[in-house]
């Protein structure tokens, strides 16, 4: 499954939310002040009930995020105290990035964390 970030997109959704629950129905209150004789109601409850839709789908892609980060954050501490190989030798340390690490080392230099063997 791709992983979800809200981070680029998340404030559309709301913007969009906030113009369907209050921004629609607040022009189409206004339109039915002024003719007091349009059947308005109906619009103004279907702009509400797609601003709700899309709060709710909001709410559904954050709960799939944060269940996806909860995930990655697992699997992050489970190679925490281990170093990756790197291409051009050398290994890098998974706590903090440190890529002068070598194969011998007991703990990285820069964050102190000591390695285990996977
Ligand atoms: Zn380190």
């Amino acid at each position: 499954m791709k992983k979800i970030n809200s981070n680029g997109y998340g404030h559309r959704f709301l913007l969009l939310a906030a113009l369907f629950l209050a921004g629609i129905p607040a022009c189409l209150a206004i339109l039915r002040w002024a003719l007091p004789g349009a059947d308005i109601g109906a619009w103004i409850l279907a702009s509400r009930i797609v601003g709700g839709g899309i709060l709710l789908s909001l709410a559904i892609l954050l709960l799939i995020e944060f269940r996806q980060d909860r995930r990655l954050a697992k699997a992050h501490e489970k190679t925490r105290r281990s170093r990756a190989p790197l291409r051009g030798g050398g290994c890098e340390c998974q706590a903090c990035g440190n890529r002068r690490v070598t194969e011998r080392d007991a703990a990285c230099a820069l964050c102190g964390t000591r390695f285990e063997s996977l």
